[in-house]
């Protein structure tokens, strides 16, 4: 049984990544300040005795009187809405709160994985985009705080390795989607579905052309498990993700179908600095993790929307 500190636990990947470690006999400690995380998701893990949940916020100091091996940092907002009504915090989080747990993680000797994500490669001029590419960000605009604090999350974990021989990872996610994405998450696929599901125009940002990759969040935490579970050498930062790229008009669609809606698609303004195509290269990935999504599009989408039911 190991001891696990996952940060960000009540949230949509974090709750996921919560209940699997507990399903495979470890004492998971979820950290978490509610900013965009819900009691909703973590609320059946209480039942278990190896459960043990702290409110508290990374941007100060983490003590918790328990020994810890692993820490998974996913503290952060993540929605483009969310992380930019909440600008100068997401870049404190990504700051002071990675100082912060890394700090512990220090202190305590654990090995510390950070959720860090595709903004990294900002608007890509590459595809799809290697562990290699170093991005094209803009340092100024309304993505600043997200990009930079999580290359700035980075780059922190870099150090600390270099300066503390700290064992660390570090993941790049790129979009995921699934159970547990709150229905005003204001992101692509749970804004389509809610739409969708509630016989609301479907909202399509600029002409839909833009595209993503999308992967489901069961493959994503597998992909994160395997990542903590790799040797000290191993760091990362590696790319997890979907390579199925597709443009935003299509997931409309898609939606659409799925649901059997009648929902209008409307067009509206594309957001400042919306990246034109994302995609990951996941070679890395396959190589040293054995890792690739088995999940497909389409049954995601189903597994999403019947949750949404649930919830609507
Ligand atoms: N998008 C959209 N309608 C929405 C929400 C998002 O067309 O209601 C677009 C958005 O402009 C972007 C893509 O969908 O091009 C993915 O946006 P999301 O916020 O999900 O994540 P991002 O990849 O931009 O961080």
């Amino acid at each position: 049984m190991k001891r696990i500190l996952v940060t960000g636990g009540a949230g949509f990947i974090g709750s996921h990544l919560c209940q699997r470690l507990l399903n495979e006999g470890n004492k998971v400690i979820c950290l978490d300040n509610f900013l965009t995380g819900s009691k909703d998701n973590i609320e059946r893990l209480f039942d278990n005795p190896l459960f043990i949940f702290v409110e508290h916020d990374i941007i100060d100091p983490i003590t918790i009187n328990e020994p810890v091996d692993e820490i998974y940092n996913l503290a952060c907002p993540a929605s483009p809405i969310h992380y930019q009504k909440n600008a100068i915090r997401t870049i404190k989080v990504n700051t002071l709160g990675v100082i912060n747990t890394l700090g512990f993680a220090k202190a305590i000797k654990a090995k510390v994985l950070q959720a860090s994500t595709s903004e990294i490669y900002g608007e890509p001029l590459e595809h799809p985009q290697t562990e290699q590419y170093r991005g094209n960000v803009s340092s100024i605009g309304p993505r600043a705080c997200y990009d930079e604090g999580k290359r700035c999350a980075e780059a922190l974990f870099f150090e600390y390795r270099r300066s503390h021989g700290l064992n660390i990872k570090v993941v790049r996610i790129f979009n995921t989607y699934g159970t547990h994405m709150s229905k005003d998450d204001g992101r692509v696929i749970s804004n389509f579905i809610v739409q969708a599901l509630t016989n609301q125009d479907i909202t399509i940002q600029g002409d839909g052309s833009q595209t993503r990759s999308f992967c489901y969040v069961d493959d994503l935490v597998d992909g994160m498990m395997q990542t903590m579970a790799t040797s000290n050498d191993f760091t990362g930062p590696v790319n997890l993700g979907n390579p199925n790229e597709v443009s935003i008009k299509e997931i409309a669609e898609l939606i659409l179908k799925l649901t059997g809606s009648s929902s209008r698609v409307v067009y509206k303004e594309l957001p400042t600095d919306d990246p034109t195509r994302r995609c990951p290269d996941i070679r890395m990935a396959k190589q040293a993790l054995g890792w690739e999504p088995k999940i497909n599009l389409e049954t995601g989408l189903l597994k999403t929307i019947e949750y949404f039911k649930s919830k609507i």
